[in-house]
């Protein structure tokens, strides 16, 4: 079975007297070890999407599988549960704590799971730091790092808890051209070497580093073609 299965999701947002339909009828399956990458315009869902299948959101209608789970209405605490098992996001602002250090912010999401001795946590926190090559870095604080340096960061901290997928939205949106390239060159290795990854991305260069492309227009997933047609006709 797939590792990630959407039959049919609807996302309707309810603000004041305004509805908003942020999602309609979306399929969507990712397979273990897949590496997708997901554009379209401006609020056309796709961060909707991802939070979705992060687990930081439900849908209001559709059934979700995350690793044959049926995730798509189960209780907070239940989905808090999973989503710190099951998942590692990386964001365009890198959302590293600012009071603490390299080391710690990459051991937090450890420190959330019960079983794991200190020890045990130390030797992954360094074994996914030397991953992302920031294992020279452990006692620095986010603002002694570059942008570049902070996301590896992210991306160890994202990895640590070896999660079924990596979910990255806009990874590369606070980087400049060197550093993004390096994010990218990053995340294909990780995919090399079996990382199911799923990435938001408005610009076509970073979107072609992904073995699959999808696309999206008002809420829906598009073909690439359609994306265009659609767009020339906005
Ligand atoms: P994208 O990531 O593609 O820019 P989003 O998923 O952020 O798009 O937004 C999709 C649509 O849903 C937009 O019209 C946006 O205004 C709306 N939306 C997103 N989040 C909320 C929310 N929390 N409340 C109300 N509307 C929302
Ligand atoms: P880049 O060349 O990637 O933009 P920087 O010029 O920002 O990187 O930083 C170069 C090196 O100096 C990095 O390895 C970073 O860890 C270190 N560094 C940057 N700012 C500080 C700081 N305030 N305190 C300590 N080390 C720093």
């Amino acid at each position: 079975n797939p590792l990630v299965l959407m039959m049919d999701i609807a996302k309707v947002f309810y603000t004041d007297d305004v509805e908003t339909h942020a999602l309609s009828n979306v399929h969507f399956a990712l397979e273990h070890g897949e590496y997708v990458s997901i554009s379209g315009p401006s609020g056309c869902g796709k961060s909707t999407l991802l939070s979705i299948l992060g687990l930081l959101d439900t849908p209001t209608g559709g059934q979700y599988f995350l690793n044959d789970m049926a995730v798509g209405d189960i209780a907070t605490d239940e989905r808090a549960r999973i989503r710190n098992q099951e998942v590692g996001f990386i964001f365009q602002s890198f959302n590293l704590i600012g009071d603490l250090t390299v080391f710690e912010n990459v051991e937090l999401p450890l420190t959330y799971r019960d079983g794991i001795s200190k020890a045990e946590r130390r030797d992954k926190v360094l074994n996914v730091l030397e991953k992302v090559g920031m294992a020279h870095r452990l006692s620095h604080y986010p603002a002694q790092l570059s942008g570049g340096q902070q996301q590896r960061v992210a991306v160890a901290r994202a990895l640590v808890g070896s999660p079924s997928i990596l979910l990255a939205d806009e990874p590369t949106g606070n980087l400049d051209s060197r550093n993004g390239e390096a994010v990218m060159v990053l995340l294909e290795e990780l995919h090399k070497a079996g990382s199911t990854i799923c990435m938001v991305t408005h610009d076509p260069r970073y979107a072609d580093f992904a073995q699959r492309k999808v696309f999206m227009f008002d809420g829906r997933m598009v073909d690439e073609e359609t994306l265009h047609r659609l767009r020339q006709e906005e």
